[in-house]
This record gives structure tokens, sequence and C-alpha cells, in this order.
């Protein structure tokens, strides 16, 4: 036993490898837990972040070097933060230095100490900004910005989130004289704007204030529309009176600059950090930081900003829990939302999940009573009530480019009322397939088992899984045939139609092809909003989070693809994407009509849509499921291997598979070939690891991790990763 110095001490340091284990380096001086620090690794000098002190390191003493530097002069990281990323990492099977080094901002990963954010020049408009006139309402964005500056305190960083050339407008306003400014939010002046809440929303608010400062998870069911964001401002204002923080959790797509706008206006002289990979770098680091170091009251962000370290967290929410992008799909394949119900447990304090139609785990969890369930049964505003939903059986109809007389008629109907119409369809481009009419061959993606789809205004095949693009041939590839047609309907295809079938109609298609760029959104929404519309064609895009007032009719097209879809989980989408569609209509004080077209209006999906009734629906998928053994009654890990040649991916997890004992009441299944077998010219295979209990099959799993690393040394050129609660399989 080597003798221990006192002036030796040993610390275990995560590094940006994917290795699972930390690395003990030894230092002079005492280290707080949580600081970055510069250290020799191989021949490189690399970041590490300190996790642990290590009183007996397992290696031979003078082989551990030692760091070389405390890049931090107080640590950003606290001890709280460190057990949810080394929490992360057990539950995620995720090597444990990436996982701490994948949830960084940038500028933390490089080897070199920050510079704290300095705190802002802060603008308002001052009384003689009463004398002008204000923007119109169709510049939403020049509004917003206008708005901000009257409510409260802002900082340029948060002008530009509002209005991307806000620089020269405050230049102007300060020139006119209409603006004050300071430096910093007086925090005991903070003001809360609010709605009086009805009394749902009360009966809401009021059951997790009884729970502040203690864990409680409830699930806040409430249809579009009801004032869920409401009840989250009146938890808010509570929990900033705690002197506590807020971390506010949102799907990408709902995080915008107007939803950040209505934040603060409703909360002047609070401090706002926006967390989301649409602002600046240096921005992003200043927010990340004053959360860390207790600044910033109210944390806003997309999945990664759980991730955040907090000094004194409150209260977590987490808006449209159910919704799929609060998962990771790549690298570190987390939950946002199950890890801030970790760590709202930790932490002692409330977690509130709201959504319209809540993530069947969610509401399972409500029904065994683990959750407590809160219910906002109507819209807030009461002249706006729930649109009519009308199924229309499309089953031996005559169909124009997909769509039935029916609703055709409605349509016009709508355009003589001057009425605003949305026609959904969930498919971009202008059709599916081309195929030819001699052989019938399909027109493949070559690099996935896909259709390329047909984009008509670029003349071009594209694939929508990986990046594959190419001209149209001018003959059939496989049997030179020059006959090919395309088959099925995308949004190209419908606009085009829809302007040939009403040509008077303006129409604007809204789709990840027509809004590539940021501001082509901004003008169709300015002329949405002026009146310059009379019918939005429109995907998943235009389904959340904007409202339309003058939005009466909304069709829907072509949904039956997911009622028999091979995705168990497929139904459950479906009805949600559906109910968000349906909750664009109607929003304000318009009556709002929904036609869904479907060859199975019978079906029950349809018939508990019709009636909006969310609790049936999720009650008979899951007896389904239930009867099935599958999610949530059951828990799932996978094992993925790619290759280019499928049957080195599946000899891969077949010899894993053969070389594992698992725990009792695990079920191992498989190798199988994935739902959608080749993507980006990588073929995938997959093995499930099943069982009701969590802990038995993460054990299974955790042991499986050795035998991967072993055995892919044989198998060099393939690619494994492990996916814990998958969605995709
Ligand atoms: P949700 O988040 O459930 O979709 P919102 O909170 O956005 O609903 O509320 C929908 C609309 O109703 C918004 O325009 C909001 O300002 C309004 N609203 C919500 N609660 C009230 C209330 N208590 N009194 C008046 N208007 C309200
Ligand atoms: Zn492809």
């Amino acid at each position: 036993m080597t003798h221990l110095t006192e002036s030796q001490l040993f610390f275990d340091v995560a590094v940006d490898k994917p290795l699972y284990q930390l690395f003990t380096y030894q230092y002079l001086k005492d280290i707080p837990l949580g600081s970055r620090v510069s250290i020799p690794f191989g021949s490189k000098k690399i970041t590490g972040i300190v996790i642990q002190k290590n009183t007996h390191p397992k290696i031979a003493l003078n082989k551990i070097k030692s760091i070389e530097q405390v890049l931090d002069p107080t640590p950003i990281f606290t001890s709280e933060w460190i057990s949810l990323i080394q929490f992360t990492a057990t539950y995620y099977l995720y090597p444990i230095g990436q996982t701490f080094f994948s949830t960084l901002p940038v500028d933390l990963k490089q080897n070199k100490s920050i510079q704290h954010p300095k705190k802002p020049l802060l603008y308002q408009f001052n009384a003689k900004i009463n004398d002008e006139k204000p923007p119109q309402a169709r510049h939403q964005a020049l509004l917003a910005l206008w708005n901000a500056l009257k409510n409260s305190f802002i900082s340029l960083d948060e002008a530009i989130y509002l209005h991307p050339n806000a620089k020269s407008y405050l230049k102007k306003y300060q020139t006119k004289g209409l603006l004050d400014t300071k430096i910093e939010n007086n925090l005991s002046q903070w003001q809360y704007r609010t709605k009086t809440l009805n009394q749902e929303q009360k009966t809401a608010s009021q059951a997790v204030i009884n729970h502040i400062n203690q864990f409680k998870c409830f699930l806040l069911f409430g249809i579009t529309g009801s004032g869920k964001t409401e009840v989250y401002f009146e938890l808010i204002n509570r929990v900033i009176q705690e002197k506590k923080q807020i971390l506010m959790l949102l799907p990408v797509i709902n995080l915008t600059p107007q939803f950040f706008a209505r934040v603060k206006e409703t909360f002047s002289e609070a401090n706002i950090a926006v967390l989301h990979s649409k602002i600046s770098k240096r921005q992003r680091l200043d927010n990340y930081l004053n959360a860390s170091n207790g600044t910033a009251q109210i944390i806003i962000g997309t999945r990664l900003s759980i991730f955040t370290p907090l000094k004194n967290l409150g209260l977590i929410i987490v808006d449209e829990e159910h919704d799929d992008s609060f998962k990771q799909e790549n690298d570190l394949r987390y939950n946002a939302r199950d890890l801030a119900i970790w760590r709202a447990q930790k932490n002692d304090c409330p977690i509130v999940l709201g959504s319209a139609t809540p993530s069947l785990e969610s509401w399972y969890n409500a029904c065994q009573k683990k959750y407590t369930l809160l219910t906002l049964t109507n819209r807030a505003i009461s002249q706006s009530t729930l649109p009519e939903i009308h199924l229309i059986s499309t089953k031996n109809k005559i169909l124009h480019e997909g769509f039935s007389d029916e609703v055709l008629d409605q349509i016009q109907k709508n355009l003589s009322k001057k009425e605003l119409t949305l026609v959904y369809l969930n498919r971009r481009g202008y059709a599916p397939t081309i195929v030819c009419l001699d052989c019938g061959h399909v027109i493949e993606c070559d690099y996935c088992s896909a259709k390329m789809v047909y984009h008509k205004q670029q003349q071009r095949l594209k694939c929508h899984h990986c990046e594959h693009e190419q001209k149209i041939p001018c003959a059939c590839p496989k049997c030179g045939n020059q006959d090919l047609t395309s088959l099925g309907i995308g949004t190209e295809r419908i606009e085009q139609f829809l302007h040939d079938f009403f040509p008077t109609a303006r129409i604007a298609r809204v789709d990840s092809d027509t809004i590539a760029n940021k501001n082509a959104w901004t003008d169709i929404y300015e002329n949405v909003l002026n009146d310059e519309i009379d019918i939005l064609i429109g995907t998943q895009i235009l389904a959340k989070g904007h409202d339309f007032k003058n939005l009466s009719l909304v069709t829907v097209i072509h949904t039956d693809g997911s009622l028999f879809s091979a995705d168990y989980r497929a139904p459950e989408k479906l009805f949600s994407e559906l109910m968000q569609v349906s909750g664009r209509a109607g929003r304000d004080r318009t009556k709002g009509q929904v036609l869904i077209q479907t060859q199975f209006p019978d079906h029950p999906l349809f018939q508990a849509l019709k009636k909006h009734n969310y609790p049936e629906f999720a009650e008979q998928q899951l007896s389904e499921r239930l009867s099935l053994g599958f999610p949530p009654k059951s828990h799932r890990i996978v094992i993925k291997a790619e290759h280019i040649d499928f049957n080195i991916a599946e000899a891969f997890l077949k010899e894993l598979a053969e070389s594992i004992i698992p725990e009792p009441e695990v079920t191992i299944i498989g190798p199988l070939p994935m739902t959608m077998l080749k993507v980006a010219n990588r073929e995938r295979a997959i093995l499930y690891f099943e069982s009701e209990n969590r802990g038995l099959l993460h054990q299974t799993v955790k042991k499986a991790i050795a035998q991967l690393l072993s055995l892919q040394n044989n198998y060099r050129t393939l690619k494994w990763t492990i996916d814990v609660d998958p969605n995709e399989t």
C-alpha cells in the first residue's frame, strides 16, 4: 500500500469520451465538485469536470496524472446537477463523460475559462410613447417588440429575439427620446399582470400551490384554449414569491417569440432566460450561467434545458407533455419529461405536466393515482366553443385529387362567407410515389427503404428520410418504358388542384419546403392576419400553437394510414394530431367546423374524436395495450445495430443475445429487422429487452454493455445504440 501524503488529493473526472467510466486525477489543493478543469489525456490537453473525490484510487499513485488548471473560479455546476447527469447516464446507459458533455453549451466544452455574463442595459418606453401610434396588428413581430417595451424593461438580446431588426428600432426610439434605460431589474418591484382565473383554473392552481415546496406530479389535462397557460402563470407567480426558480419546458415548435412576449408581458421586471437553439451562442451561454447563478427566475427552454444547472428550483412545468420532441432520438437518447419528474422529486418541488391529449404513459399514471389529475373542461373565452367534428366517409366515393364533393362544397361555402379554411395534410411534396405504368416499378431512394417523393415545382425527386435528391428520370430505371406517373397526393399537388378548382381564392401553402427561410412564415402569417388569405394548406407545422382568428373550417384528408400502422403508438399520435388541428378552428368567436375524410368513420378513434373525448380514447387504447403487454404495462430497452449489410447487423445482435443471461422476468426478443429497414444506406436490426420490472430490465442490459464493448472489436464498421423507453422501433 502506497502512502498518501496530505498534499495529494484525488478526484474522479468526467471527460468527453465514449467510455463508461470516470478518470482519476490528482491536485495539490481541494477543488469544489462541479469545477471544470484542464487535464492531460493521452497526448492532448482536454476539459474535464470534477465529479467526486476519490480517497482510495485503484491505480498506482505514480501513474495518476495531475490536473493542470481549474478553469472557472467558482464552479458553474451544483451537486444537484451532478446527480441529475449521473442519473441520466445510468438510466439511459450512456457513457458517463459523454453524458456530462453532451448537455453543455459549446463554450463550456472548450478548454478555457469563460466570461461571466455582464449585466445588460435594459430599455423601456417612457410616458411619451402614449403620443405615438403603435404598429399595425399585422406587423406582428414589431408589435410584440412594442408591447414588450411598453410593459417592461428588456435587454437588446431579448428585443432581437422578438424582432430580428430590433437594434435599429431601439436606435430610432432612442433618438426620438422614447426610451428609459437602466442596468438591472428591481426584483422587489416585479409585477404580475393576469386575467381573473375562472373556477376550474383556480381549483387547478390551488391544488398545486397546496403542495409548493414538496414533490408531487400533476397532470393538467385541459382542452386546447382552456387556459392552461394562465394556470402556469399563476403558479410561476407564486413560486417567484418563494424566491425560487421555475423551469418551463416547451416543444421546439411552441417556443416562439410570441410566447416569450406573453411571458414578458405577464411578468414585467422578472428575469427570464430563454434556452433555445435559435438564440445566439453567447446569449445562450449567458442565460445558462444566469440560471446557474440564480439571476434568472424563469427559465424557458426546449428539451435540452432540462440539463440546466439551477440554484434553487421550485417548480417544473412541461407543456404539451405528450410531444415527441421531448425525446431525443440520437446520441444521448433521453426523455426530458421523464427526467423532469426525477428532477422535481430530487428538489422536493411540484411538477406540472400539461396537455390536451396526454401521453398514454402519463394518463396511466394518473389513473393509477401516481400523478394527480387536474382537469380544465371548458374553453377559457366563453364565446369560443369547441368545433363540431364531422366524419366524411370516402368509402365507394369518387375523389377529386383526394377531395370528396362534400368537402369541396364546404370550402366553397366558407369562401363565400369570407372565412379562413385550413386544409391539413401531413405530407409535403407533390406526390409520394413515382411509378412505371408498364412494369409497376416504384422509384425508391437508393439509400433508404422509402419511396422518392416527387417535388414538382423543383422538378426533383427527394427522399424525406435522408439528403438524397435526384432529377426525374425520363424512363423507368428498370424496364426503360417512358410512361412514368405520379401516385398519391402531397401538399404541392393539393395547392395546384385548389388553385384550379377555386381560381379566385387566395391560397398559401405552409410546409417545411415553403417556409425554409424564417421570414417566409412571418410573411404568410402577416397575410393571414391581414385577411389576405382564404385557404391555408399545411402540414403539422401549422397544427401547433398558432391562432388564426378568422379560421372556421378545417378539413383533414388522408389520415387512414396511421389507423393500422405497425407502430403501436401510431393511433395515439394520430388522435393527438387531429385534436391539435381541430383545436385551430373557432379559437376566437367564429364557430368552427372540422371535416375529416376517412374510409373508416366507425373506427373507435374517430368516434372518440368526434366527441372530443380523450378519456374515452385513452381508455380504449390503454386496455388494448395492457392486454397485449405493451408499454406502459411493460418497459422496453432496445439495442439497435446498423451496417451497410443487414446480415452483419443481425449477426452482431445474435451473438450478443446468445451471450446474455437475462435476469428473471426479462424477455429478450429478436434480433429483428427494424420497421424501416434501411436509412441513409445503413440497414438496421433491433434487439428487444422487455419486462414489467424496470430494475431487472436495467440490470440485464447493463450487464450486456461489457459484452457489447468487447464484441464491437470484431465488428469495426458497425454502429450500435441503446435506446431506453424507445419511441421508434
Ligand atoms: P391553453 O394553454 O390551454 O391552450 P391559453 O392559456 O392559451 O390556453 O388560453 C386560451 C385563451 O384564453 C387565451 O387567449 C387566453 O388569454 C384566454 N384566457 C385564458 N384564461 C382566461 C381567463 N381566466 N379569462 C379570460 N381569458 C382567458
Ligand atoms: Zn433516403
